[in-house]
């Protein structure tokens, strides 16, 4: 505390010292009585102006004290040693002042400090300040700051031992703990504590600080968790990146070599056999197909991704959505030794919803349970309704998910990168567009799975959020992805 208030009291003295050395070097010299004159009219506490270079000495204003004469011999006298320190000082940039302590009839307290043409001139400049005005007009306010509610700080005039500012019923006396203050020499500031006693506040202060370092260096760890997690994450994600353009260039290289090998042969005309052409043209129509649907499902991601996708929302009935997939994959997934079954639910109230992207959604949901099965090759699909809501269910009995990757999967880029999964191709996205399309119907997408038995999504429509909904369709057949836009 006492050295803030010194370090106060420095910085204001050294910053009226650069204005009187700025003053003096740039005004001209006819009017150096008016400069001067200005400096002393906006400082009050600074009485008289000298400037010494040895062989002419200037006071101003002029005084007939001879105490004020006497005082400038005594400096001329002390201050070589003085004027080299103050010197190297200034070569240094540090534009110091020094107190002389040279005896003066008038209550005046010289601090001298030297101009900057350094060529070799003694100058030496001084400011001859009233102690007492300087404490009143400009230390008071910072002491009363400093001290705060905790403490009573007062100024001491040492020779008279009496208090210059402070409360008027203290004694000078009382103050056991006194520090000089640098730039008035006999002044002393003391320090003593309102109410508690010094070690109840140093005891105070000192948890205070350990409490703010605790605090701090929490802020710290927390940051740097922080920083890592983002690093880990932004590292994950350039692998996942990284991941799904193999995948996807592996998922369309196969039908494309398929069908060029496929569409080569017979363009050589070299199948003869009806049967065998027919079977060619079959499978250049699959794969065809199915690269497609690759194309599709990107481009569908990507829009929904980028919130471009416009549903057409209406009155649906979710039976009506899940018996068409149903008759649509049945063929092909019996083919394939799939057993799936639909197990249609009862009076399902309709919902609201985009008629197409809901079949996407099962869709997928029925691709990833025969993608990701192996020899129980059972799918169910259901619908129902019960307090939550709608619901769509799409169960199988595969390989299931590690509970560790069970919230990552929705993810987009995101898939299981060891044991059985990495074997079955895909890009990653499937979930992550179901999850999307889920949310901007209000709903929902949950998981049940048991590593090695096998599967359940469903996908649920709160049927409050209906109404949201229903608001949005009577405003108009075209909307943006957001319902609530
Ligand atoms: P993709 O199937 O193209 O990898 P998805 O987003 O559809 O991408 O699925 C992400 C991951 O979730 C898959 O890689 C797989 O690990 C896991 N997964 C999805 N559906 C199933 C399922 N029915 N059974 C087991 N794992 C599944």
């Amino acid at each position: 505390m006492l050295f803030s208030i010194n370090q106060y009291s420095e910085d204001v003295l050294t910053s009226w010292a650069v204005k009187l050395r700025i003053a003096l070097s740039y005004g001209r010299t006819d009017e150096i009585n008016n400069t001067l004159n200005d400096f002393l009219k906006d400082k009050p506490p600074v009485k008289y102006i000298s400037i010494i270079s040895g062989t002419s000495n200037y006071i101003y204003p002029p005084s007939p004290s001879d105490s004020l004469y006497r005082h400038l011999d005594s400096v001329i006298q002390l201050r070589r040693p003085k004027l080299d320190r103050l010197k190297v000082f200034l070569k240094q940039g540090y534009a110091k002042l020094e107190p002389f302590y040279v005896p003066l009839d008038t209550p005046l307290v010289s601090l001298y400090f030297v101009p900057d043409t350094l060529n070799g001139s003694n100058l030496l400049y001084g400011i001859l300040l009233q102690p007492e005005n300087f404490v009143r007009d400009i230390l008071k306010n910072k002491i009363q700051q400093v001290a705060g509610k905790d403490f009573t700080i007062p100024v001491i005039n040492g020779v008279k031992d009496s208090i210059v500012a402070g409360p008027d019923s203290l004694l000078a006396s009382q103050f056991s703990i006194r520090k000089e203050l640098w730039f008035l020499p006999g002044y002393y500031i003391g320090i003593s504590p309102k109410g508690k006693s010094i070690d109840e506040l140093v005891y105070e202060r000192a948890w205070r600080s350990y409490a703010l370092i605790f605090i701090l260096n929490l802020v710290i760890v927390v940051g740097v968790i922080v920083v890592f997690r983002n690093i880990r994450k932004a590292l994950e994600l350039v692998q996942l990146k990284s991941d799904f353009v193999s995948n996807v260039s592996h998922e369309l290289r196969t039908p494309l070599a398929l069908i060029s090998m496929f569409s080569e042969t017979l363009e050589l005309g070299r199948v003869r056999n009806d049967n065998r052409r027919n079977e060619y043209y079959k499978i250049i129509s699959q794969e065809a197909q199915r690269l497609s649907k690759i194309v599709n499902r990107l481009l569908n991601f990507s829009q929904t991704e980028a919130g471009k996708r416009k549903y057409h929302f209406e009155f649906v009935d979710v039976n009506d959505v899940c018996g068409k997939v149903y008759e649509t994959y049945k063929f092909h997934l019996e083919n394939n030794g799939f057993s799936f079954k639909y197990l249609e639910g009862k009076d399902i109230p309709v919902i609201i919803a985009d008629y197409e992207a809901l079949a996407e959604a099962v869709i997928n949901l029925i691709d990833n349970a025969a993608k990701y099965s192996r020899d129980k090759k059972n799918i169910e699909l259901h619908t129902g309704h019960n307090e939550s809501g709608v619901y769509i269910e799409v169960r199988d009995q595969g390989i299931g998910i590690k509970e560790k990757h069970q919230t990552r999967i929705f993810e987009k880029f995101y898939r299981e990168n060891t044991g059985p999964v990495h074997n079955t191709k895909g890009a990653g996205l499937g979930l992550s567009l179901v999850k999307h399309i889920m949310e901007d119907h209000k709903g929902k997408i949950e998981l049940f799975s048991t590593y090695g038995r096998g599967s359940m999504f469903r996908l649920l429509f709160p049927l409050k959020n209906n109404q949201k909904l229903q608001q949005l369709l009577n405003s108009g057949p075209e909307h943006d992805k957001d319902p609530d836009s």
